[in-house]
């Protein structure tokens, strides 16, 4: 069943908490580089407070550990926000405590305020696994998410890029609220539609591209796709844990050998289910790992002291024929080390072909940090279907994986 969004409840004169991926990219003098995650976050703030909701925002940046510092603060948020809502966004100082809370009893319908990163209290990010061996930790943790759960009367999730954890303002905040509305927002509506539709009614063909770093990390996903996909393209280093599992040579390439007999498994499981694995053809290699490193193209074995950086001009042939007539295609990692120049031809050749198959009426869906970055850097971002907010949150979503915070949200209808 769908989840209730915001656009199902009315939240006039009451005070809505709602969660936000505001986990911008700072530079060194703390000024945001891309302020794409809080203009994605624009619709559901301004459904609430056109609505007449007193909004308070909580976020998380960063990794602050459970200190403060001040190099991770929310205030450059507060400020952009500010200027693009075109009215003042008040900011609190702590996500919790006395001041914060008296600074929200004064907010009124359509008034905004931030609180300060979540993250500055260790209680934010306590495992409700470890919660749960505790009890001075599931005591931390709850008094931590009380206090925020006291904030407000209404719960609203926004954060994909969070929502595959469990952390108190995820899940021990609404878990916590029980009783009061508990909603998603419009981001994770359209990142559910989009990633859950795909995967449960896809259009055939239905084709999986999946590469970067580790085979170890895809896993799961590989699994999960075998029996809903009809082609899986394999590239990044990834395949070359492949190439060792089938007694190929793959020199000082990137491999992992703990998942040699997995990677044979998935092939014959593969085979079982019907699903057509296609790994590379040829291979881009290198004799050291940086740009502009001496380099060749090779089918078969990769000779010592050289390593796989790429996929190869006939593998982009090949995978972008195997595209051509999909209707329906996800992809998630890099086809090579495309952060040096030129082993991000692989990676843009497939953001390409994602993008003709896409103009040709097939359904795309990007997820993942790099291959986001890859589509995005060629200027295509607005030409694939949807490009998912969430890396490690679209990963998980694609292996098949329930969010528990999203399933204690109340459900439509
Ligand atoms: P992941 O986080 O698993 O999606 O991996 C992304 C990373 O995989 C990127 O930083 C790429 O540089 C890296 N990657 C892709 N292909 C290769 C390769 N052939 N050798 C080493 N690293 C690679």
């Amino acid at each position: 069943m769908a989840k209730k969004t915001v656009a199902d409840i009315d939240v006039r004169g009451k005070k809505v908490l709602m969660r936000c991926d505001f986990n911008v990219p700072l530079d060194d003098d703390g000024k945001i580089t891309s302020d794409d995650r809080i203009v994605k976050a624009l619709p559901t703030i301004e459904h609430i407070l056109d609505g007449g909701g007193a909004l308070i925002l909580m976020s998380h940046l960063g990794r602050p550990r459970g200190q403060r510092n001040e190099k991770m603060s929310l205030a450059p948020v507060a400020e952009r926000l500010s200027e693009l809502l075109g009215k003042e966004v008040i900011f609190a100082d702590d996500c919790i405590g006395a001041e914060t809370k008296a600074k929200t009893r004064g907010l009124g319908s359509g008034d905004c305020m931030l609180l300060e990163n979540l993250r500055f209290h260790k209680e934010e990010t306590i495992k409700d696994k470890a919660a749960k061996a505790d009890e001075q930790l599931r005591q931390a943790k709850d008094d931590f998410a009380r206090q925020l759960a006291d904030l407000a009367d209404i719960y609203v999730d926004d954060a994909f890029g969070t929502a595959h954890r469990d952390n108190a303002s995820m899940y021990t905040v609404p878990l916590l609220m029980e009783g009061a509305e508990r909603v998603i927002g419009f981001l994770i509506e359209k990142e559910l539609r989009y990633l859950g539709d795909t995967l449960s009614n896809p259009e055939r063909p239905f084709v999986a591209i999946l590469g970067g770093a580790k085979v170890s990390d895809k896993m799961g996903v590989i699994e999960n796709l075998l029996d809903k996909v009809d082609c899986i393209l394999i590239g990044g280093a990834m395949a070359y844990t492949f190439f060792k599992a089938a007694g190929q040579k793959v020199g000082k390439s990137l491999c992992e050998d703990d998942f040699l007999d997995k990677a044979t498994e998935l092939l014959k499981q593969a085979k079982d289910a019907g699903c057509e694995i296609v790994l590379p053809v040829d291979t881009v290699i290198a004799s050291e790992f940086k740009a502009g490193a001496e380099r060749k193209v090779v089918s078969g074995n990769i000779e010592n002291g050289w390593q796989g950086m790429d996929i190869g001009p006939e593998t982009r042939k090949l995978f972008a024929e195997k595209l051509a007539g999909a209707k329906t295609v996800v992809w998630n990692g890099p086809m090579g080390v495309f952060e040096l120049s030129p082993f991000e031809q692989g990676t843009e050749a497939v953001a390409l072909a994602v993008v003709e198959a896409t103009e040709a009426g097939a359904r795309s869906v990007i997820g993942g940090g790099d291959s986001t970055s890859a589509v995005k850097k060629l200027g295509l971002g607005d030409k694939v279907s949807h490009i998912s907010t969430g890396g490690g949150a679209s990963l998980e979503f694609m292996e098949g994986k329930k969010f528990k915070c999203l399933e204690i949200l109340d459900e439509k209808g």
